[in-house]
């Protein structure tokens, strides 16, 4: 079985190809700058080299044809004919407060994601047009929506609520949604098979740490808390995002600066985290510490900013749970950045987390970090969104 799991931005459509016999990759590829000029298809079939489309993409239609011909291409391609794909598997930002689970696109899922365009107004339009455009490309195959908010809604109230006016959250849904979810549900999933836990009752968290950032807490794979809010600006500190802040700094700014909310809600999304901390150095995190290492003073407080509050939320989020097993470390700086990772893990010493430096000493691979009298077992966890999506929609169609 052959599964597609297309994700689409308003200009971008990465694809995986996935052979759900051995949940191997097939192909992969991006289609980048859709509807702008200089349109490009970089397709990347597993074992052969790399094939460069340039060709115009005017919309998300034309881009998953150029998918489909570069599929199935004679030299390039790893399938004879579009048959042999058995579904589709989309990553869809935001489901609102209606659907949590996975599900089969149908006319009502449609109107759903046009209804949340509001509170995904740059991905959820970009999802409906990646959904349409592959129901087009292939009519009469399935299509599956995997929701990024799906994770989080298990979150129940005293969590989810905003403490503002419950009629806010009645008519306009603002409460916490928290997002990531589809690797939060994927590498706590993998924690508790990994780690050997009880898959009903382990209490887990994990730490997703990229350019977004955001950690969630959960017992026996279902959430009870993360980080993430309305939108995902809300938590940890991020590449640039500032993360959770006081709300009234946003009019003390206004007001200083002669700016509108909408300017300053822009600054803390694209100028803010350890960009902004670091007084702009980079919001790449391996930027941030060859700065520190440089001797640059604010690159060094970013990082320590961005640590600090990691492991502020795994003592809330310990508490939730009154109680951790696991704690799992994934994306970018949590794949990588042993010192990181361990820099975390000194602040928790009060857990009885202990790591083993040398198996600390690891990157890019399922991997047990702490020593052996641990009381927690602290984890590496590679995150696999495309997989977790694959899998979903093979559940659901099969
Ligand atoms: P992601 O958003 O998950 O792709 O993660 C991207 C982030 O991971 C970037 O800020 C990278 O700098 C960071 N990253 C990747 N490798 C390393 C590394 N070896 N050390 C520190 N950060 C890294």
């Amino acid at each position: 079985m052959k599964i597609l799991v297309v994700n689409c931005g308003s200009s971008s459509l990465k694809y995986q190809l996935i052979d759900m016999d051995n949940e191997s990759v097939i192909a992969k590829g991006l289609c980048e700058r859709i509807g702008i000029e200089g349109s490009k298809l970089t397709h990347q079939p597993s074992g052969k080299d790399k094939y460069v489309v340039e060709s115009p993409m005017p919309d998300h239609k034309v881009a998953i044809q150029l998918v489909m011909d570069a599929l199935q291409d004679k030299e390039h391609g790893v399938i004879a004919s579009v048959d042999e794909i058995s579904a589709i598997g989309h990553r869809v930002l935001h489901g609102g407060t209606t659907y949590s689970e996975s599900i089969v696109v149908d006319e009502d899922v449609k109107r759903v994601i046009r209804e949340c365009f509001d509170l995904g107004p740059l991905h959820n339009p970009a999802n409906l047009m990646g959904i349409e455009a592959c129901e087009a490309a292939m009519p009469g195959k399935a299509n599956v929506a995997v929701w990024d908010t799906g994770f989080g809604m298990a979150m129940p109230e005293k969590a989810y609520l905003y403490a503002i006016p419950y009629e806010y959250y009645e008519k306009y849904g603002v409460r916490r949604y928290g997002f990531h979810g589809t690797s939060h549900m994927f590498v706590s999933g993998e924690a508790i098979k990994f780690g050997g836990l009880d898959p009903e009752k382990a209490k887990v968290i994990v730490c997703h740490l990229g350019n977004g950032a955001s950690i969630s807490a959960s017992i026996g794979g279902k959430c009870v808390d993360t980080s993430m809010g309305l939108t995902p600006l809300e938590g940890l500190i991020m590449g640039t995002r500032s993360g959770d802040i006081d709300a009234a700094v946003v009019q003390y700014i206004c007001n200083k600066e002669n700016r509108d909310v909408n300017d300053v809600l822009n600054i803390l999304n694209k100028k803010s985290g350890v960009l902004g901390i670091s007084g702009g150095v980079s919001s790449d995190f391996r930027d941030i510490g060859a700065a520190k290492e440089e001797g640059n003073h604010l690159a060094e407080v970013a990082l320590e900013a961005f640590i600090y509050r990691v492991a502020k939320y795994i003592g809330a989020y310990t508490a939730a749970m009154n109680g951790v097993d696991a704690i799992a470390f994934t994306a970018g700086v949590g794949e990588n950045d042993k010192s990181t990772r361990k820099a975390i893990c000194e602040y928790l010493g009060y857990l009885g987390v202990k790591i083993d430096d040398a198996a600390n000493d690891v990157r890019g691979k399922n991997a047990v970090i702490s020593a052996a009298d641990s009381k927690v077992k602290v984890m590496l966890l590679p995150t696999n969104e495309e997989l977790a999506i694959a899998r979903e929609t093979k559940r659901l169609t099969e």
